[in-house]
Parts: C-alpha cells; structure tokens; sequence
C-alpha cells in the first residue's frame, strides 16, 4: 500500500464535541486542523450513544439534542474547513528530524503535525465480542460491524425457540478458507441448550471504550486517562495536548462544558508552538473586527 504524508499545523485525534469545538477555537488564532476519528461520522458519544437524548447543560442552550449539538458544532467550524479524515485509527506516535511529530495511521497515512490534541474521549468504540477463545481468527467471517443491538435476533438463519431471551455460550467452528460454519450453542429462556447452525453470526453485544494504541506513546496516565496540567492542558510531552473526556487532572469533571473550556486554554498555547515569534492579542468576538472576518460574518 502507497503511504501518504499529510501536513498540517494541528492534528486533532477524535471527532467528538470536544475535538470540533477545538477547530474553532485553533481556528480563531489562524491554526488549521485536521481532525482523525475511528468512526465513520463526526460527534463522538453524542452522535453515536444518545443521538436523540436531551441536553441540558450546555451554556446558553436549555435542551439541544446529541445529534442537534453535533450539527450545531459542524456549523460553528464550518468558516474554518478542517479535513476530516474518518473511519480510521492513530497507530504510531514519533517525533522526527524536524522536531515535528509523525503519526501514523491503520491506512498508512503519516500525519506531520507541530501540535497534536488528543481528544479521543473515552478512547475507541469498540465492539465487544462474545466470550469465545480465538474469536478474533473469524472475526471477517463473522462480520465485524461497528453497531451493536442487545440480542441475536438478526444472527440466526434458523431461530432457536424464545431466541429473544437466548444468549450465546459457546461455539464450535468447522471453518476453510471461504466457507465457515458455526456451531452457536445458546442458552434459550427455558435455561436449555441449543446447537445451531449458521453461515453468518452479527454478534450485537454493545460497545466498549479502549483507549488503543495511545496508551503506548508515553504519555504520563493514570487509570487509562491521560494527566495533563489545568493551565494548559498539555501532556507530559510538549507539543501533545489531551482535552475532553480522556484527560485527568483534580477535580475533572466529564463534561462537555468542561472539555470546551480546555478547548480554549489549550488553543493558546498550541499557538506558541505553531506561531513561536507571534504574540496572541485577547478579543472578544463580538467587537474584534478580525475575528469576524474570519467568521465570515463581515
Ligand atoms: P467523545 O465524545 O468520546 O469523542 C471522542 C472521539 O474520539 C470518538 O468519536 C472516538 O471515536 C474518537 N477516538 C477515540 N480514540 C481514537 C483513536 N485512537 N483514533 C481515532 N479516533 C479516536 N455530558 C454533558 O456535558 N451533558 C450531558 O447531558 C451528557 N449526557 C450524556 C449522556 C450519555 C448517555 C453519555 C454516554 C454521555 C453523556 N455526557 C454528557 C458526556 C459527554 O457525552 C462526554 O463528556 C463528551 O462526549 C466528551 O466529549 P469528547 O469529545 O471528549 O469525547
């Protein structure tokens, strides 16, 4: 596969709230983003766990759906035209000749970036697998979605009976390279066993949150979060940010509210990296002139 390298002033690993709200706030002070997210659609938790659920707490917006937010935040970053780069995963971290940090990507792209803001929440949704050994050998056969229901009902071509109570248990495979059966042994509302059948299994067993290959970059955790310090929000390496939901420092509360106020300390010092002989002057964005511009709304 042909590698690409894309470069760009700041990365930002994790389409969430707190990752789009940082679009505008970098976009503010001239920076540029490109944003990674493993899923195939902005919005993290709120597009993907409560979509339709009301939000309360957002400042100055009484009740404002997942889905609404989301929408709400595109709009907000739309004058700054960050790339999105979906349905992909950070792999490798490391830093270069240049002093500029590479990462890679699942899809073999290597993003040259001067300032990294991880703000991959709770880390990647991912699927959580039946409790069978060696599962993962036929996961393509079994087809590895990214949506998760709560029963088996799509998986069986030949229902047991009460299938909506059944429960997988175990399994045995007799698998070649193209075909693949599957003994499913399930566990039906009467507590009995049942050994099917299927060609196909989807199972829909929820989602769970890894914090995957970023564990691995050295950054200081602490319980799977990252520490950062409350000035600006910077990780144990300089020039790596960590905002939002995956980040610990006291008193952390995992809020949307509190991620976005991360958001804007971080966005000041991610400018003295990106623009180190330029000085920031504080503006409103009601009165500033240049801010507006930039807006797009003069
Ligand atoms: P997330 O929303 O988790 O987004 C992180 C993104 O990073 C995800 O899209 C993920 O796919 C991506 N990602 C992770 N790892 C990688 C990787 N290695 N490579 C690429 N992409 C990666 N908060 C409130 O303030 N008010 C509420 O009323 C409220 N209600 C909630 C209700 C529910 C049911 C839930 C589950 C949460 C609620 N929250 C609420 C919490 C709120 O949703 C989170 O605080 C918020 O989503 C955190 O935003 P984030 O951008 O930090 O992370």
């Amino acid at each position: 596969m042909n590698t690409k390298n894309i470069e760009t002033d700041c990365l930002i690993i994790g389409a969430g709230p707190v990752g789009l709200f940082s679009v505008f706030e970098l976009g503010l002070l001239d920076i540029k983003c490109n944003v990674i997210d493993i899923l195939d659609k902005p919005g993290g938790q709120c597009a993907e766990l409560y979509p339709d659920k009301p939000i309360y707490d957002i400042p100055g917006i009484p009740e404002i759906s997942g889905d609404g937010l989301v929408h709400a935040l595109l709009r907000q970053i739309k004058p700054f035209n960050p790339s999105f780069h979906l349905s992909r995963i950070v792999t490798e971290l490391k830093k270069n000749d240049q002093n500029l940090w590479e990462v890679k990507t699942d899809l073999n792209e290597t993003f040259i970036t001067k300032v990294i803001v991880i703000a991959a929440g709770g880390g990647s949704f991912q699927p959580k697998k039946p409790p069978i050994a060696d599962i993962d050998k036929y996961e393509d056969l079994l087809g590895n979605g990214n949506r998760f229901g709560v029963n088996l009902s799509y998986a069986i071509l030949d229902q047991p009976k009460g299938l909506a109570e059944a429960f997988i248990i175990g399994e045995d495979f007799i698998g070649s390279n193209d075909v693949c059966l599957i003994l499913g042994i399930f566990k039906n509302k009467d507590d009995g066993e049942e050994k099917l059948k299927c060609e196909i299994l989807l199972p829909f067993f929820g989602l769970t949150m890894k914090l995957g290959p970023v564990a691995d970059w050295g950054l200081n955790l602490n319980e799977n979060l990252i520490e950062v310090d409350t000035e600006k929000f910077e990780t144990s390496e300089k020039g790596i940010f960590a905002i939002g939901d995956i980040n610990t420092y006291p008193g952390k509360l995992k809020l949307i509210l509190c991620g976005f106020h991360e958001a804007a300390l971080m966005s000041q010092k991610a400018h003295n990296y990106i623009f180190p002989d330029k000085k920031i002057t504080f503006q409103y964005t009601t009165s500033s002139t240049s801010l507006r511009k930039k807006l797009g709304v003069i």
